[in-house]
C-alpha cells in the first residue's frame, strides 16, 4: 500500500470511529452521520485515483446507480418504515461481500490457502445476511405475514442446513471447486430464509442488528481477501457495534438473545398468553376536555411515546401539546423506553424531528426516579413498555423487561384506538386500573383535540 493511500485510509478509519461516537446521542448524530460520509468519500476517492483508474467508469457508474436510488429512498422514507430501510441496505451490504469473495475465490485458491478461508467466511456470512435481511424486510414491509412461521422440527432442519454448508465449506478448502462452493452459497442463503422465517415481525429489528453484524464481519473477511485496511476497520466497527446493540436490545427487552431467535414470540401460543380484548371489565373514559382539564392542572406531566405515536405520526401534534402544557407552567417530560416503537432511539429520533429540546427527553431510569411526583402519565401509542406484569407478572412473556412505572403516577391516561394490546400480546392491567383514563383514538386525532382544549381551558 503506498504512503498517500495508507494515510487517506487513516483518515477514513478514524472518521469511522469519530462517526460512531457522534451517532451515539441524538444531538450529534447527524454530525456524525456527515463524518462518517466524509470519511467514506475520501476511501472511495483515494481508491479511485490510486487502483481504480482501468475501472474508473465502471466504478463512477455503480457509484451513480447507488446515489440515484439510495438518496430518494432515503429522503422519502416514513419513521415507521426505517426498520425495513435498514434491512434492505444491510442486505444488500452482506450480498455485496458475498459477492466480492466470489469473485476473489480463483485467485485465493491458487495463491494463498490464508485468504480462502477468509472467502468462504465472507460468502458464507454475506449469503446468511443478505437473505436474512430480504426475509425480515419482506415481514415488516408486511409483503409476508409478520407473524412468526414455523413448521415441525424447525430447529433440527435449521441444524442440518447449517452442517452442510460446513461441510461444503471445508471440502472447498481442501481443494473442492466451484461446486462445493457453489453449495455452501446456496445453502448459507437458504439458511437465512430458514433461520428469519420464525422470528415476530416485531423482534426483526433485532435480528437486523444481529444481521448487520454479521455483514460487518463478513466485510473485515472481504479486506483480509483483498488486503484493504479500511474494509477491515469498517467492518469490524460494524461487527462491534452491531453486536453491542443487538446485546441492548436484548436486554432492554428482558429477553435473551437465544429467546428472541428461537423461541418465536409472538406466535399465537404466546399471543394467546394474554386476552387481547378484556371488553367485559370496564374501563374509564374520558373526553378531550376532561383530560386537558387534569394535563392543564398538573404540575408534572410526563409524556410516555410508543409505536402508536410513529404509526399516527404524530410527533408534532405532541410537541403543540407539550408547548401549549408549558406556556401554563407545566413541567413536561418526555420518557423514553430504549425499546418504544419499533427500533432502538426510534422515539428520540421521531421527537428530534419534531424539535422536542432534548432537555426535555429522559432516559427511563430517570423518568422512574421522578415518577412519584408525576401528576399525570400521558401513555401515546405505548403499552408493553409501560405494562406493570413486565415487572410483577412472573409468568407473563414480558416478565423482566424493564419498564417506565407510569403506575405509580397520581394518574394514567392512555391514548390508544382500542383496547388490543401491543405487540407482545398481552393484556396490560393498568388499562382497567382505577387511576387510568383512556381516550379512544388515533394518537394524532386525541392529541390535537387535546392542544385545542388545554388553548381553551
Ligand atoms: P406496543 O406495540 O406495546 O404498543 C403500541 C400501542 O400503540 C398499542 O397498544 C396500539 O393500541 C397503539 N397504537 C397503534 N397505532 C396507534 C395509533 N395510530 N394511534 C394511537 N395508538 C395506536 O408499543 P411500545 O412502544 O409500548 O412497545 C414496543 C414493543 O416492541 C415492545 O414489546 C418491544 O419489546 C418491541 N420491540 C421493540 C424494538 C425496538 O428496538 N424499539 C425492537 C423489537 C421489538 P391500539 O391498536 O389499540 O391503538
Amino acid at each position: 500500500m503506498t504512503g498517500g493511500i495508507g494515510f487517506a485510509y487513516l483518515v477514513t478509519a478514524v472518521g469511522f470511529i469519530l462517526a460512531l461516537k457522534g451517532l451515539s446521542s441524538p444531538r450529534t448524530a447527524r454530525q456524525g452521520n456527515l463524518i462518517g460520509a466524509a470519511g467514506m468519500a475520501l476511501a472511495f476517492g483515494y481508491t479511485l485515483a490510486v487502483k481504480g483508474a482501468s475501472h474508473a467508469i465502471l466504478l463512477v457508474v455503480a457509484l451513480a446507480i447507488g446515489v440515484a436510488l439510495g438518496v430518494p429512498a432515503a429522503r422519502k422514507v416514513k419513521m415507521t418504515a426505517m426498520p425495513q430501510m435498514v434491512a434492505l441496505f444491510n442486505g444488500v451490504g452482506g450480498g455485496a461481500a458475498a459477492l466480492v469473495a466470489l469473485d476473489d475465490f480463483s485467485i485465493s485458491a491458487h495463491s494463498h490457502l490464508g485468504s480462502l478461508w477468509a472467502v468462504l467466511f465472507d460468502v458464507v456470512i454475506g449469503a446468511v445476511s443478505f437473505s436474512g435481511s430480504a426475509i425480515a424486510f419482506a415481514k415488516l414491509q408486511e409483503l409476508m405475514p409478520g407473524r412468526p412461521i414455523t413448521y415441525p422440527a424447525q430447529q433440527p432442519v435449521n441444524a442440518a442446513i447449517a452442517a452442510v454448508i460446513v461441510v461444503s465449506a471445508v471440502a472447498t478448502f481442501f481443494g473442492g471447486g466451484a461446486l462445493t462452493l457453489a453449495i455452501a452459497t446456496l445453502g448459507s442463503l437458504v439458511l437465512g430464509v430458514a433461520f428469519v422465517l420464525p422470528i415476530g415481525g416485531a423482534d426483526a429489528p433485532v435480528v437486523i442488528s444481529l444481521l448487520n453484524s454479521f455483514t460487518g464481519l463478513a466485510v473485515a473477511a472481504s479486506g483480509f481477501v483483498l488486503s484493504n485496511t479500511v474494509l477491515i476497520v469498517g467492518g469490524t466497527l460494524v461487527g462491534a457495534s452491531g453486536t453491542i446493540l443487538t446485546r441492548m436490545m436484548s436486554q432492554a427487552m428482558g429477553r435473551s438473545l437465544p429467546n428472541i431467535l428461537f423461541s418465536a414470540f409472538g406466535s399465537a401460543s404466546t399471543t394467546a398468553a394474554g386476552k387481547a380484548g378484556g371488553e367485559d371489565r370496564p374501563v374509564r373514559t374520558g373526553s378531550p376536555e376532561d383530560i386537558a382539564t387534569m394535563l392543564s392542572y398538573a404540575e408534572q406531566v410526563m409524556i410516555v411515546p410508543g409505536y402508536g405515536l410513529a404509526v399516527a405520526q404524530a410527533q408534532h401534534t405532541i410537541r403543540e401539546l407539550a408547548n401549549a402544557l408549558a406556556q401554563r407552567g407545566v413541567r413536561v417530560i418526555f420518557a423514553i423506553h430504549p425499546v418504544a416503537g419499533r427500533m432502538p432511539g426510534h422515539m428520540n429520533v421521531l421527537l428530534a424531528e419534531a424539535d422536542v429540546p432534548y432537555e426535555q427527553l429522559k432516559e427511563m431510569d430517570e423518568a422512574n426516579s421522578t415518577m412519584s411526583l408525576t401528576d399525570v402519565a400521558l401513555v401515546v401509542g405505548a403499552n408493553d413498555v409501560v405494562n406493570p406484569a413486565a415487572r410483577d407478572a412472573k409468568g407473563s412473556p414480558i416478565y423482566g423487561m424493564p419498564i417506565i412505572s407510569v403506575d405509580q403516577a397520581k394518574a394514567v391516561v392512555f391514548l390508544k384506538r382500542s383496547m388490543r394490546p401491543g405487540f407482545a400480546g398481552i393484556d396490560n392491567e393498568l388499562l382497567y386500573n382505577p387511576k387510568t383514563t383512556l381516550l379512544f383514538g388515533d394518537a394524532k386525532e386525541s392529541l390535537s383535540k387535546l392542544v385545542a382544549a388545554v388553548k381553551n381551558t
